[in-house]
């Protein structure tokens, strides 16, 4: 038996389990699939006029924002990008709270079904948690975790430290590749978020990808 059979298996598990906890919960085979999930069949359903986004290397694989950023009748408020000033980034980031569909990603999921993310600012758990009407996660399969202590660990001692180097923070971490608990300036753990449910049901899609993705 291959090992594409162990990943069905694992993601339909905590498809089921996101689902008992009243997030809607889809599986895609690649980046690209998660895409057509989002426009065939999670968009027909939604009265959409205003997106944005919470930073996400998994979102940004699965190429979705563009076909917003051309899609008529839509507003895309853009958080990030190279040519955008950090003051408008942040106002931006504000202006994405009132938005109808949010999307990011999760830095673990449970076997149980629970989103667990640790954020710098606030803005991307913010979003997630109260203000946009629907939320699209988009999740690799790396990102399954046993249980909440699993979650912690894996944030703290790979995600963070990782995500430290890749933002160029000048933390502890990024010389020792774990959490030293540190007090500088540049720490990017600073906001907890365990979503045990989704409320109101289903406003929360997730989108297990079957690959490795992200940090
Ligand atoms: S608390 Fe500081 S040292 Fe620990 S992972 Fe976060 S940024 Fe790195």
């Amino acid at each position: 038996m291959s090992t594409a059979k162990y990943w069905e298996l694992r993601l339909e598990d905590c498809r089921e389990a996101l689902e008992k906890n009243n997030f809607s919960a889809f599986i895609a085979k690649t980046p690209a699939d998660a895409k057509k999930i989002v426009i065939d069949r999670i968009l027909p359903e939604l009265d959409v006029t205003s997106v944005s986004w919470g930073d996400s290397m998994t979102l940004y694989e699965t190429n979705i924002l563009p076909y917003f950023k051309e899609k008529p009748g839509i507003t895309l408020i853009e958080t990030f990008g190279e040519n955008i000033p950090r003051e408008l980034s942040m106002q931006r980031r504000k202006e994405a709270i009132f938005v109808d569909l949010f999307f990011t990603g999760t830095n673990a999921v449970t076997e149980s079904g629970m989103l667990v993310n640790l954020d710098m600012i606030g803005n991307r758990v913010g979003g997630i948690t109260y203000g946009p009407q629907h939320v699209v996660i988009v999740v690799g399969r790396n990102k399954i975790v046993a249980n909440l202590e699993d979650a912690i660990y894996r944030i703290k001692n790979y995600a963070a430290p990782a995500n430290a180097m890749r933002h160029g923070k000048k933390t502890p971490c990024i010389k020792t590749s774990y959490c030293m608990d540190c007090k500088s300036i540049d720490r990017i753990c600073n906001v907890w978020t365990i979503h045990e449910k989704s409320h109101p049901k289903g406003r929360i899609k997730v989108i297990l990808i079957n690959q490795d993705l992200g940090l």
